[in-house]
């Protein structure tokens, strides 16, 4: 795959930039040395297909290629600013129900003028205000396993987020690819005795068709790109601001295959935003976040936020194989919450198993029992894990101890050594494409 071997070396300043904003900066590697020369790829693609953009670091480029680059990258923006989407919008409502289309194939709101374009593609009617308030479930999620991956939340897990922020007395949320909890939020706004608020920054602009510029920046958060520049990034700090005392939290459910570390480069400065802001003086805090993302990451997200616990919550999507709430069981959803909040705080529903450990003062799920000898409870998958006493550490239900490599494994594993850690779980002895955390 692509990625092997690949190592980030961060947005650095004066980069080029694609339609996805200023690339990143790559090298390639071998047994953990760089090899060859670095190169500039698209932030926000993994697929080539996606978005092509390559350029050695120490290339020299003409100014024609400069000139027809710019221009590529002015095509490949919107046909509509969120400005025109807005004022769309409010045209949109005034029509009576049956002339109010969606086209499915344009993914687009159509106005009278406009159906005529549309023709021969297949498009939805009478478009209610309830379906314009859940746009998430009107747009087709994004499926691209390498790019976009829009995996959306059952609405089980959606309302359990929204309750728990809620309980914990937050009244806004910036929901950074999170669509289907903003629009929950916004519904739980428009009710009499609720006055949160969220701002919902995704690279899917198929949105900015529902919601305001003070509803929905376009952004990429691998590069921490506001594609509407300045105005935009104003509209994000000022709701970071908390006046009237009004607390923040981040929630954020980035695609699986993403980059760690541009992700966390992107949420610190977030964070950041959110320090610049205080007048109130937050003294040594971090803004409080809620970082959604697969258990085998574990280490990862920790190395770049020491502060952050993973919760045992099993959260649930409507639209992946994998991990929905099935109607034969549940099967058990990879997919956890990271944070920086004080774990007893969060509450995690007894009626679905989970329960609260007393030593470790945490909620934890059903299978997942205390070791007496690590004085934890270590189970990382929800799965009852046994105490190695040569590892000396709880390992996975199927593992056995091998005295080849001094650790517990599979049994069926391969005694080989590699030097390299896997990218994904940095342990040694496999690679990405054979990490048992994924399969
Ligand atoms: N579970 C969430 C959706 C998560 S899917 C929910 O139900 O609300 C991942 C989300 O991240 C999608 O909305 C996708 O559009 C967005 N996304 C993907 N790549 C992105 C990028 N580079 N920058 C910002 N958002 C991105
Ligand atoms: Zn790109
Ligand atoms: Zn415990
Ligand atoms: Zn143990
Ligand atoms: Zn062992």
């Amino acid at each position: 795959s692509g990625t092997d071997g690949l190592v980030l070396l961060g947005l650095v300043p004066g980069a080029p930039s694609c339609p996805h904003g200023p690339a990143l900066l790559f090298v390639k590697t071998s047994q953990g040395r760089e090899e060859g020369r670095r190169f500039y790829a698209c932030s926000a693609c993994r697929d080539r297909k996606d978005c092509n953009f390559f350029q050695w670091e120490d290339e020299k480029v003409s100014e024609t290629r400069i000139a027809a680059r710019e221009e590529h990258n002015r095509i490949h923006q919107p046909a509509f600013t969120h400005r025109q989407n807005v004022e769309r919008y409010k045209n949109f409502v005034r029509l009576p129900l049956p002339k109010r289309r969606f086209c499915q194939e344009c993914q687009q709101l159509l106005l009278p003028a406009e159906w005529e374009k549309h023709s021969d593609h297949q498009f939805l009617c009478d478009i209610s205000t309830a379906q314009l308030k859940s746009p998430s479930q009107l747009l087709y999620p994004l499926e691209n396993k390498k790019t976009n991956a829009q995996y959306l939340f059952a609405g089980r897990s959606c309302q359990f987020l929204l309750d728990l922020i809620s309980d914990l007395g937050f009244q806004r949320v910036l929901s950074v690819g999170t669509p289907r909890l903003h629009e929950m939020v916004q519904a739980k706004a428009s009710q009499e005795y609720f006055r949160i608020r969220s701002l919902l920054l995704d690279i899917d602009f198929r949105y900015s068709q529902f919601y305001t510029e003070d509803e929905f920046c376009h952004y990429n958060m691998f590069n921490h790109y506001f594609f509407g520049g300045e105005a935009a990034l104003e509209t994000c700090r000022k709701f970071l601001c908390q006046d009237n005392g009004e607390r923040v939290i981040m929630v954020t459910d980035p695609p699986f295959g993403g980059l760690v570390e541009a992700l966390a480069t992107s949420f610190k400065k977030l964070m950041a935003m959110w320090k610049e802001t205080e007048k109130v003086g937050h003294n040594n805090q971090e803004m409080p976040m809620f970082w959604i993302f697969p258990y085998f990451f574990e280490s990862r997200i920790l190395e770049f936020f020491p502060s952050f616990t993973m919760v045992d919550y099993q959260v649930d999507y409507d639209n992946h194989a994998l991990y929905k709430h099935g109607k034969t069981g549940r099967k058990q959803s990879p997919v956890r919450i990271f944070t920086n909040l004080t774990p007893s705080m969060i509450v995690l529903p007894v009626e679905e198993g989970y329960r609260f450990c007393t030593v470790c003062q945490r909620y934890v799920s059903s299978g997942n029992q205390h070791c007496e000898i690590c004085n934890s409870c270590t189970s990382k998958d929800g799965r009852q894990w046994k105490h190695c006493a040569l590892c000396n550490k709880c390992v996975k239900p199927s593992w056995f101890h091998c005295n080849n490599c001094n650790c517990c494994a599979l049994p069926n594993h391969s005694c080989e050594q590699t030097d390299a850690g896997c990218f994904v779980c940095g342990k040694a002895g496999h690679k990405r494409v054979t990490c048992p955390s994924i399969s």
